[in-house]
């Protein structure tokens, strides 16, 4: 009796491993290859259909944002090279923040390529860790993910510079700790645009904004992400998953030859005042309930 007692002690981490675990599984778009192609000016997508990557190409070298899942990275580079780019060009690594689909293939990137790995200070931790720390997965097993040097920590308001491209790092913070929102000016016929690839705006299922003793502050720090975000300046408007800005559709609108979709400054003010109700509707909802 005390043995069989002793090993369901043993199996309950796992168990509540495989349990919590379901909320950090793969989404089956986040696999699926996606045609690589120029979004405008220097900027490429390099993603799969459900994971955004982005290649800027500089006269020094190239940037890449988001590396995704250990499996993306051979996608990623095929990408790329069927663009006609190299892979091995690639002299900077970035991300959108510190959750497993956006970081996964960091370490084997750096590898393969040598590329420096930039990370916002706050979310720098938990990247060296392999995820362990974060508030909300860090004892989700299927979150974790091989740990990588950051070589260079972010503070707001940085600037990654590379052959002329500038890259303006925003703390966004919220969906983590140090979730990063990328903007810079991309030139294109003549004209030249505000560029903004949102970090993520996502109150996730189970998320607690209240009395969450791993993040007190996550409320308020939602609450300045939101303030960030509308105060920046977009024309063109991306973000770490293509569901934020509908890339499919802009995609194949683009194909059909329609004026640049992704120049989409409305798209980008409607999509930040829905997901800010929805956060004030969540947290109103837990507000309620913890009293
Ligand atoms: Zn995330």
């Amino acid at each position: 009796m005390a043995k069989i007692f002793r090993s369901f002690i043993l199996l309950l981490p796992l168990l509540f491993a495989a349990g919590v675990g379901a909320l950090a599984q793969e989404a089956p778009d986040w696999t699926n290859p996606f045609p690589p192609y120029r979004i405008i000016g220097n900027i490429y997508y390099v993603g799969s259909q459900g994971l955004a990557s982005y290649l800027i190409i500089t006269p020094e070298g190239n940037i890449l944002i988001n590396s995704n899942l250990e499996k993306s990275v051979p996608m990623i580079r095929d990408s790329i090279e069927k663009l006609g780019f190299h892979f091995s060009d690639t002299k900077i690594l970035l991300i959108s923040h510190a959750h497993w689909d956006h970081c996964s293939g960091s370490a084997a990137v750096k590898e393969l390529t040598g590329a420096r790995y930039m990370v916002m200070d706050a979310d720098v931790p938990e990247i060296e860790a392999g995820g362990k720390g974060n508030f909300q997965y860090g004892d989700v097993l299927t979150s974790r993910y091989q740990p990588t040097k950051v070589d260079r920590v972010l503070h707001d308001g940085d600037e990654v510079r590379l052959g002329g491209t500038v890259l303006v790092a925003h703390l966004t913070p919220g969906h983590t700790k140090g979730t990063t929102t990328w903007t810079m000016k991309v030139a294109d016929g003549g004209k030249t645009y505000d560029v903004v690839i949102v970090g993520s705006p996502n109150v996730n299922a189970g998320y607690k904004l209240v009395n969450n003793a791993l993040y007190p502050q996550i409320a308020s720090d939602y609450e300045r992400m939101f303030r960030v975000l509308k105060s920046l300046p977009c024309d063109v408007f991306l973000g770490a998953h293509g569901d934020y800005y509908g890339m499919e559709a802009k995609f194949a609108r683009m194909k059909e030859g329609e004026p640049n979709p992704f120049i989409d400054p409305d798209g980008y003010k409607s999509y930040i005042a829905e997901r800010e109700q929805t956060f004030l509707a969540e947290l109103a909802k837990q507000t309620a309930a913890a009293k």
